[in-house]
């Protein structure tokens, strides 16, 4: 069992990479942001509270970010947990050492993807996912065979979402240097960090992140 972050930039693949450790090691993904879609969708108190801030781009309150990883941690995660999209400040990543230390589980590795900005910009704006299975498409580089209709589950309800368009993502690009990017040094102070290049291959990435799970 291994638990990791997967830390990066938006657009950095983060998902795409934690989709494929769920099906290839039994994994959890805890992706924060999947969560605030979902309450959300679901019209709860918080999910109306959080979609002003998450469209714009900013980052919701450390507090109901590290409350929603509390509430699910307790899920039956035979190859461990990925954290994806989570910790995105000094204040959550000191909570989730915390919550980690009380539920006598640790940290095994942060992988940092490493992503240029003129990458990510190109990456987000023709991303799309299923609603239905959380396959991940884009315009230009990976569009589903029959258009509008997910290859993977049939579905038809594919998705872009709100804060995927230039505006937002200058925002969330600033958040991510003030905010995020200072865990990159808090984690390799801790001797946990290692870095992969998220502008190689798919499976070249995969093949780097599975290099980083397999070491002892
Ligand atoms: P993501 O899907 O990880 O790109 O997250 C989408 C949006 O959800 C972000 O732009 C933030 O508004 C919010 N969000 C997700 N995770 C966090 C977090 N750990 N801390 C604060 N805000 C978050």
């Amino acid at each position: 069992m291994v638990n990791i972050i997967l830390l990066g930039p938006p657009g950095a693949g983060k998902g795409t990479q934690a989709k494929r450790l769920v099906d290839e090691r039994q994994m959890v993904q805890l992706s924060t942001g999947d969560m605030l879609r979902e309450a959300r969708h679901s019209g709860t108190e918080m999910g109306h509270r959080v979609s002003e801030v998450m469209d714009r781009g900013g980052l919701v309150t450390d507090e109901i970010v590290i409350g929603l990883i509390e509430e699910n941690l307790h899920h039956d995660a035979p190859g461990g947990f990925i954290f994806d999209g989570f910790p995105r400040t000094l204040k959550q990543a000191d909570a989730l050492g915390a919550v980690l230390d009380r539920n006598g589980m640790s940290l095994d590795h942060v992988v940092e993807m490493q992503v240029d900005d003129a990458a990510l910009v190109a990456r987000i704006t023709g991303r799309y996912t299923c609603g239905n299975c959380g396959a991940v498409y884009h315009d230009a580089t990976k569009p589903t065979a029959k258009p509008g209709i997910c290859d993977a589950c049939g579905s038809s309800n594919l998705r872009r979402r709100a804060d995927d368009n230039e505006d937002a993502l200058k925002i969330r690009l600033m958040e991510y240097y003030k905010k995020t990017s200072p865990l990159i040094g808090y984690y390799y102070a801790l001797g946990k960090l290692d870095t992969v290049d998220g502008l190689a291959e798919m499976d070249a990435v995969a093949a780097a992140v599975a290099k980083v799970l397999d070491r002892t």
